[in-house]
């Protein structure tokens, strides 16, 4: 750190990014990705002469993508913000929405970015704790007066919160926004767009990078009322117009071309997170009820740390977080059938040491 850095960052602990190894070939099941490549034209148009023009900035109305996206969900072009990873929505949402005068509300045990956006932009922030069960509790975020962001599914645990319980949420905070985050929606959930005609004061955020394998192409959306959007166009445009690069911006139309091709990769996905959960389950496993791309799971006899260690030295990496209540569990990523079939043997393997 320099004697330069202003207070607040000097303060500052930032995100940690899962790892990303390069010092040899492991079977990644821990930061969330899709195990399967974008779909042949997305990758088609990567290689195409859309590369020659790269000297050109890209569009920075998005309008090819934006035009299809709001084809696919069925909503207009206006309602929809594109941004470099779902994190930079989320970012937005804290500049535009949250200041000392409007904290921002989020669950104690959700995605790590959260308390880092607050923190960075100087926010006050509630964390609600997560029930016994883990689950959020609908009526702690009733009349809340502060903006609040939920990961539905939430993340790391996998659970699911019924549509009926976020308009409750909607319904009694009119006067605040209620951003529900939507990164593992394509894997079994229901989504919060069915309420944006109803609600004026709900942003639905989603990404690329999870259900759409392209986790290297960091692109993410906001789906919103006319209004919100265009104050979440205002940070944009006041901060990266050109956000979006141009060989995402063509990826990212492909892969809503070929969207059948995704829908079916998240149903092999959820049918191995079925195998997976149920495996683990016969072998003495804690396995919390998931909706999302990975599963959140406690061996009988060993910590998270441990059981990460002793995997990652059999070449497969999970995650483990070292935090009070969530020390017992591993996240582990639903990766091919092979990969999962992997898994098991690795912890039948250690359980014979
Ligand atoms: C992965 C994830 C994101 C970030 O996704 P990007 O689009 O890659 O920035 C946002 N929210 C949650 C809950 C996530 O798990």
């Amino acid at each position: 750190m320099s004697k330069f850095l202003i207070d607040r960052l000097a303060s500052l602990e930032e995100y940690i990014p899962g790892e990303q190894p390069r010092d040899k070939k492991y079977i990644k099941l821990n930061t969330n990705e899709s195990p399967y490549p974008p779909s042949e034209s997305v990758l088609k148009v990567i290689n195409s002469d859309a590369a020659s023009r790269l000297n050109l900035y890209p569009d920075p109305a998005c309008r090819d993508l934006t035009f299809a996206m709001s084809n696919l969900l069925g909503v207009n072009s206006e309602n929809i913000v594109f941004g470099n990873g779902s994190d930079e929505i989320l970012s937005f949402i804290f500049q535009a929405f949250c200041d000392k005068n409007t904290p921002a509300v989020f669950p104690d045990i959700s995605y790590g970015f959260y308390p880092v956006f607050a923190a960075l932009y100087g926010v006050p922030y509630e964390e609600i704790p997560l029930t016994d069960d883990f689950k959020v509790n609908y009526r702690d975020y009733l009349n809340k007066n502060a903006t609040i962001i939920i990961a539905n599914p939430n993340a790391p645990t996998g659970i699911f919160m019924p549509l009926a319980e976020i308009e409750e949420i909607l319904r009694a905070n009119p006067e605040s926004i209620v951003a529900v985050d939507e990164a593992y929606i394509d894997f079994g959930g229901e989504s919060a767009v069915s309420l944006l005609p109803e609600y004026d004061n709900l942003i639905v955020v989603r990404t690329y990078s999870k259900s759409r394998s392209m986790a290297g192409a960091r692109l993410g959306f906001a789906i919103t009322s006319k209004e919100i959007a265009s104050d979440l166009n205002k940070i944009r445009f006041s901060t990266n117009p050109y956000n979006i690069n141009t060989l995402t911006l063509l990826a990212g139309k492909c892969a809503i071309d070929d969207d059948l091709y995704y829908i079916e990769n998240c149903g092999r996905i959820i049918e191995d997170r079925k195998f997976l959960s149920e495996e683990l389950s016969k072998r003495g496993f804690k396995v919390l009820p998931s909706c999302a791309n990975f599963i959140f799971a406690s061996s009988p006899s060993m910590s998270g740390k441990d059981l990460y260690l002793s995997l990652k030295e059999r070449g497969i990496l999970v995650r483990y977080f070292d935090k009070a209540r969530l020390y017992p569990f591993v996240r582990i990523t639903i990766g091919t059938h092979a990969e999962c079939a992997k898994l098991i043997e690795a912890i039948d393997d250690l359980g014979k040491e």
